[in-house]
């Protein structure tokens, strides 16, 4: 039998079978034995009937002490039988199953798993999982042979139609019938430095664990080789895409731009200009992440390299998710490029007709210097005289085909992407594998940490009261709805909605007080109106869904208000909170719920007992797990059969410097030499291309 031969040789694999075997996309015996439990039940310990206790998770080696008794109650039809394994007697009870009463021998010993009952006196187990003992199975505590117990037993993630015990017979097959080792491909020297077990003993005991021990070893060599060969992967695909030449830029000198900003930059965001001032001079392409905690100033770095890019002679594109924040970008470009006489124009979804044809021309004849704008950028027919420098604003909004697509406007230009969700470092190389990262830290000087509170909405009028003293200081605050309107359905019915919330606070909380709304039903020309005088500070209140929820950046909000707190992912919370604590003025996040949910609680616990996005993205991923995380966060992640990203954290590390030993770099080609191992990682390399491109 080969790793690649079709499941359809294996015994007990006819047609039906096979289309099942299809759905759990196995289709090869390597596909088998890579098909990993989702958990185990330790039935290695044998217990002795006359020790059981109420309620336990046992499993008895016994023989019957009777024969089967059938009765009829209730229109079921339950099968009764008595076991003795020698120290005392338990009575096994099944339901609507009556042909078990024929398959019961009295010279067999079976094992029995189930959850322990103590009735009126004696033992019992409802529809436990059984299995005779087979012949060369030990007295003592191992089965060996057994599948289902006195062992430890493998659960998978199953599908209707195929049971656990299939599946686990189809795997012992394999596993028995290999005659040979299963292969290794991993070089010997890793697996001595990292301690790590062969193939053949890992796929042999994450199915049927000998022992805890033997579990873990076999898990630890299957994270470590997941996580070895993704990165290895990626890394083998930075080599291809960053060898693209890239513009050297001559000129970095930043001073002339960095004089007219009102500020010093912080030390955070001095070292990144140094980083992708580096990258701009290497000859090469840049290909860069650029994360920080919302208000970290993430904006400038963008001006700067715009400001370089048009002093080297190319154009610059901004891209940002919503049309309400390339306008704002827009703004801040025009006052700050304007005395340079460099052209800054917008280019989004509701610019008139006659004007973007104007744009687009201007664009491509190279008159324009830098153009902003969102997804209208990506069309077919916005050309560019000499692009030259690319970069998404939270890029976490796009995909990575949008992002493609832009960045094709150009030849080889250089790339910067920037996010406000921040995640550990080494989470980071991996979503990120293709690209360098570049992380700010850092607040600007005079930040305050915004203090957080969490209450019911019995807590509404002392609130309102609390937002009408902050207004009369001069201040502007954001109260966050889920909903647009009141809606129909009853799930929705307790959940407050913008229309309505807006219409009350105006009648009562905060009559008198200048008040909008605002949400993503609305043209954008009138959101932008109402954003522009909400900037303006003649609105002193949004009342807005989450379409604020990136980058807008008015310094003069000092409270946020979030009705239903508990509606909002904990990361969407935090980029919510960070619309307000943008200046040196004290802030205010409230966040409203009624739900008494566990996770909820936690969420809400989060947000008041820390700031900082680094912290808030780590819980985030605790509590929502890896796949929900990175699903809302990154198309084309490929997905982790064994790993978890977050706990698997200090393996992730190890197979870093294992990829950084091995691979035979020259700076910026990855180069493997070790043949098993380099086929291994280019069939990965071929599925990420797939997902990715
Ligand atoms: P983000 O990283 O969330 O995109 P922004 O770039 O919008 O943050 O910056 C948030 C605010 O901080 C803006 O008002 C900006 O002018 C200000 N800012 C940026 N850098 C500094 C700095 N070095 N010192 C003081 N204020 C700064
Ligand atoms: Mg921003």
């Amino acid at each position: 039998m080969q790793l690649t031969d079709d499941v359809k040789i294996l015994k007990s694999v006819g047609q039906a079978r096979l289309a099942l075997l299809h759905n759990l996309g196995i289709y090869t015996i390597e596909d088998l034995l890579e098909y990993f439990p989702r958990d185990y039940l330790d039935r290695s310990i044998i217990s002795s009937i006359n020790e059981l206790y109420d309620g336990q998770a046992a499993t008895i080696r016994t023989f019957m002490a009777g024969q089967p008794q059938a009765f009829y109650k209730n229109g079921k039809d339950i099968t009764k039988i008595a076991f003795n394994d020698g120290t005392g007697r338990i009575e096994i009870t099944w339901f609507n199953q009556p042909y078990l009463r024929r398959n019961f021998k009295s010279d067999v010993e079976y094992f029995i798993s189930g959850r322990v009952r103590r009735g009126s006196g004696a033992f019992t187990i409802e529809t436990p999982e059984v299995e005779a003992v087979a012949k060369n199975a030990p007295r003592g505590t191992s089965g060996g042979e057994n599948l289902s117990a006195g062992r430890i037993v493998p659960i998978y993630p199953l599908t209707a139609g195929v049971s656990q015990k299939v599946l686990r017979g189809l795997i012992k097959q394999v596993l028995d019938s290999a005659r040979k080792e299963i292969a290794e491909f991993m070089p010997q020297n890793i697996l001595s430095s990292y301690n790590l077990s062969s193939r053949d003993f890992a796929i042999r005991n994450i199915h049927f664990p000998e022992c805890d021990t033997a579990y873990f070893k076999a898990r630890r060599r299957l994270v470590f080789e997941e996580l070895f060969l993704m990165q290895g992967a990626m890394a083998s695909a930075k080599g291809h895409l960053a060898a693209a030449k890239g513009r050297i830029f001559d000129n970095i000198d930043a001073s002339e731009i960095l004089d007219t900003l009102p500020y010093d930059l912080t030390d955070d965001q001095k070292k990144v200009v140094s980083e992708i001032s580096v990258d701009l001079q290497s000859g090469y392409a840049a290909n860069r992440l650029i994360q920080g905690d919302v208000g970290s100033g993430k904006t400038a770095v963008a001006m700067i390299f715009c400001f370089l890019a048009i002093k080297n002679g190319v154009q610059a594109v901004l891209m940002a998710p919503t049309e309400t924040l390339a306008i704002q970008h827009h703004q801040s470009f025009l006052e700050t490029f304007g005395k340079f006489g460099i052209n800054v124009e917008l280019l989004v979804g509701s610019v008139k007709p006659k004007q973007k044809t104007a744009i687009k021309q201007r664009l491509k004849s190279g008159e324009i210097d830098i153009i902003i704008g969102t997804h209208a950028l990506i069309q077919d027919n916005v050309e560019f005289a000499n692009l030259g420098l690319v970069i998404t604003d939270e890029q976490h909004r796009f995909g990575v085909r949008q992002r493609g697509k832009l960045n094709d406007k150009g030849e080889h230009p250089h790339i910067l992407v920037m996010t406000a969700t921040p995640i550990p470092r080494s989470l980071a190389m991996v979503l990120y594998g293709d690209m360098d990262i570049s992380t700010i830290k850092q607040l600007p000087p005079g930040r305050q940490k915004i203090d957080t509170f969490c209450v019911t909405s019995a807590y509404h009028e002392r609130i309102f009261k609390f937002i009408r003293d902050e207004v009369e200081k001069g201040h502007q605050a954001y109260i966050i709805c889920p909903l647009i309107d009141e809606s129909e359905n009853e799930d929705f019915k307790d959940i407050t909605s913008v229309l309505k919330f807006a219409e009350e606070l105006k009648n009562g909380g905060l009559a008198g007080i200048s008040l909008k709304l605002l949400h993503g039903r609305m043209k954008p020309e009138e959101k932008n109106e109402i954003m522009t005088s909400f900037a303006a500070g003649e609105t002193k209140v949004l009342v807005s869904t989450t379409v604020i929820e990136v980058g807008i950046n008015v310094p003069n909000a000092t409270i946020i208000l979030i009705e239903n707190a508990e509606r909002f992912g904990l990361s969407q919370l935090h980029q919510l909170r960070g619309r307000v604590g943008r200046s040196g003025k004290k802030s205010y996040c409230i966040l409203i719920t009624d739900s008494k949910n566990e996770v909820t609680k936690k969420r809400m616990d989060a947000m008041v007992g820390t700031n900082d996005g680094f912290e808030i993205s780590e819980l985030d991923l605790q509590l929502r797990g890896p796949g929900d995380f990175f699903g809302t966060m990154q198309h084309g992640i490929p997905q982790m059969r064994l790993a978890n990203l977050y706990r698997d954290m200090q393996t992730l590390e190890e197979t870093r410097d294992a990829i950084s030993r091995f691979f035979i770099t020259d700076t910026r080609k990855f180069h493997i030499e070790h043949r098993p191992l380099k086929e291994k990682i280019e069939k990965i390399l071929g599925n990420i291309q797939k997902i990715s491109l």
